[in-house]
């Protein structure tokens, strides 16, 4: 098997690597050749307070098989300077179940959430869409805007965080791409925004349905957990509802609590897949508002894995070992 440490991913994976391998995997899930595994997320007991957990997956076409093991220990930077997402990925030969490659899964883990992100507004978002709203300003929120940008003509970024301190990560990040960026309450955001990513821990919703201008295209990436939640449940009943996989949205990602408050059904929510593959139009007007809920699926790491261990081969960059 061969190894790819955190610090060698960098230089093997791009952002645009990182889209069409989560763009070919959705797809493939919606045409039945991949699937998921249920999620275990479990607390640890003690004082990290950390959850740690499995997300798995088989892609029989494309030859993966393996899980990401990690999680979310939220004294990791103020106690140690270690980033609070720690994972890894384990890829086995699906013929055989021997392990192929343990691979880094931090870099990964923001390159694969943000090129979801990405494919949800290449393929939902208007094609005039000129300003990107950003809520949240954590680790993942910069990931995000780089990939966002390659999507639509953006001249604008605005921007609301809940610890308004943090704000200047975002600024930081829009100067980097040469887009001038201005903080702003979630009435102007929802106003002015045409995309509208969140990506926040938020436990309580932030973006509420009235602040949502017709035509808008929101991914909503942050809740990936029972009890998270980001936006007005309102606010589904009032889009199109798409999402990496049914069953998480419904479970643990933002569909959780409009399908558990009776605003939506099941059959409501659209895997993206579908639209990738051409099986559903997408947006159907430009006042339509569509939402994308991101849950994060064991698949998009696999996919960016294996793009990640057939680079590492290909430049001499694995390290071998005898298992
Ligand atoms: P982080 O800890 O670096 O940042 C947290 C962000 O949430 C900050 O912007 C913070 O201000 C905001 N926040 C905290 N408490 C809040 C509250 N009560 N109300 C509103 N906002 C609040 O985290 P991160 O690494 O940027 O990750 C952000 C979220 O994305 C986490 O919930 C994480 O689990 C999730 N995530 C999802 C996926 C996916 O695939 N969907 C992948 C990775 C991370």
């Amino acid at each position: 098997m061969i190894i790819v440490p955190e610090a060698a991913i960098a230089d093997l994976v791009t952002p645009e690597d990182a889209f069409a391998a989560v763009e070919a995997v959705f797809a493939a899930m919606s045409r039945d050749e991949a699937r998921n595994f249920p999620v275990v997320r479990e607390a640890l007991p003690g004082p990290e307070e950390a959850l740690y957990g499995f997300k798995g997956g088989v892609d029989v076409v494309g030859g993966a098989l393996g899980l990401k093991a990690g999680g979310y220990w939220p004294h990791n930077l103020e106690r140690r300077d270690l980033i609070n997402h720690q994972s890894t990925v384990f890829l086995f030969d699906p013929e055989t179940g021997k392990p192929t490659a343990m691979v880094g899964g931090n870099l990964l883990t923001a390159l694969r959430t943000a090129a979801a992100s990405a494919v949800s507004i290449a393929h939902l978002a208007r094609k005039d869409a000129k300003v990107l709203g950003m809520i949240g300003a954590g680790h993942q929120s910069v990931f995000q805007m780089r990939a966002a940008v390659k999507q639509r003509a953006f001249e604008k970024v605005v921007g609301w965080n809940y610890h308004p301190d943090m704000l200047s990560r975002l600024a930081d990040c829009a100067a980097e791409l040469g887009l001038p960026f201005e903080e702003v309450s979630l009435d102007d955001l929802g106003a002015r925004a045409d995309v509208i990513i969140s990506i926040t821990s938020s436990t309580a919703p932030s973006l509420m349905d009235a602040h949502v201008a017709p035509g808008t295209h929101i991914a909503c990436m942050g809740t990936d957990t029972k009890g998270k939640q980001e936006v007005e449940a309102k606010l589904l009943a009032r889009a199109t509802v798409f999402t990496d996989e049914v069953a998480q949205s419904i479970s643990i990602g933002e569909a959780q609590h409009a399908v558990g408050q009776g605003l939506i059904a099941e059959g409501d929510v659209v895997e993206l897949g579908k639209v990738i593959n051409g099986d559903h139009p997408g947006r159907s007007s430009d006042d339509e508002i569509t939402l994308f809920d991101g849950t994060g699926v064991g698949l998009q790491d696999l996919a960016v894995a294996s793009a990640v261990v057939a680079r590492a081969k290909e430049t001499g960059a694995a390290i071998k070992v005898d298992f």
